[in-house]
């Protein structure tokens, strides 16, 4: 069975921690190895600590695209899933975006999703991690709108939830939870609450599940069990056509014990089907993230 994942940040540790590709987990033979049909690789816009700008940064990412040796799918997407594994991007960080035209340009490069913030404030609103109840600024509004206008996807991971709820009344913006588990199980602010993951559902978004050992079981080491549980929860919420991978390989430094990279994906599958019939467990492996990036662009 094919999987489609919506998040990792191999870009990031390739190109800018200058990690050794040898130790990275959503390399080309992992893919491989997994059965990863499409990957989504971010640009993240990096920690105040990084060398340079987010746009010298995501600069850098860009010119190591070629290096992963997964090909870019640029452009319209095909009918079909291609059997892969094919990259997509996402930019992680609304910092990435000074000015609205830049947009267009980002597209033109790839670019399918949108992370609106990482765990900083910017022009667009609040990350989760800033305990801010305030919604999304003037400048997140606008952004919103050009990006439905060209189908780009609005990532609601890291926002915080009053920020969700202003993409999601918005309405004119495809929207997903990219990487991010519920919070109700595991009680730490990236998580979704139950009420804003079945918003997501409602609006025909997507969300992916974290690796994240923190995200799925708080202080103990997390199981692929842990993984399906979070799976389950958004089951019950009614997420059958929203539920999806969101790995955040390469930028997390625990995960469920045998999930060591992308290889291992099928260890997972074999876990998340023990309770779902087979149409399901091939729309949570890759047809709900397939149809979400197919889906934003009949919109532009
Ligand atoms: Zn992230």
């Amino acid at each position: 069975m094919y999987i489609a994942d919506a998040h990792c940040d191999t870009l990031y540790a390739l190109a800018i921690r200058n990690r050794d590709p040898s130790t990275l987990q959503a390399t080309r033979s992992a893919l491989e190895q997994g059965g990863v049909a499409l990957q989504t690789y971010a640009l993240f816009i990096g920690t105040h600590d990084d060398p340079g700008t987010p746009k010298s940064r995501i600069r850098a990412m860009l010119g190591a695209v070629e290096s992963l040796g997964v090909p870019l799918l640029e452009g319209p997407l095909p009918k079909k899933l291609p059997p892969g594994p094919v990259a997509v991007l996402s930019i992680e960080g609304g910092e990435a975006i000074d000015r609205l035209e830049e947009l267009e340009l980002y597209k033109s490069l790839g670019v399918r999703m949108i992370t609106l913030t990482w765990n900083h404030e910017n022009r667009i609103g609040y990350p989760a991690l800033s305990g801010s109840r305030r919604g999304l600024k003037p400048f997140g509004f606008e952004l919103l709108e050009q990006m439905g206008a060209l189908g780009i996807i609005a990532d609601l991971s890291h926002l915080n939830d009053q920020g969700i709820e202003d993409v999601l009344a918005h309405g004119r913006v495809k929207a997903a939870a990219s990487h991010s588990n519920i919070r109700e199980l595991t009680p730490f602010p990236r998580n979704l609450p139950r009420a804003l993951a079945r918003e997501i559902i409602r609006a025909k978004g997507f969300i992916g599940l974290n690796f994240c050992g923190e995200f799925l079981a708080g202080g103990r080491p997390a199981t692929l069990e842990d993984v399906r549980r979070h799976g389950e929860a958004i089951l019950e919420l009614g997420g059958e056509k929203a539920l999806g991978m969101g790995s955040d390989f390469d930028g997390i430094s625990n995960w469920p014990q045998g999930l060591d990279s992308a290889a291992d994906f099928p260890k997972l599958l074999k876990v998340l089907g023990q309770g779902v019939d087979h149409a399901t467990l091939k729309d949570i492996a890759w047809g709900n993230l397939w149809r979400l990036y197919k889906e934003a662009e009949v919109l532009s």
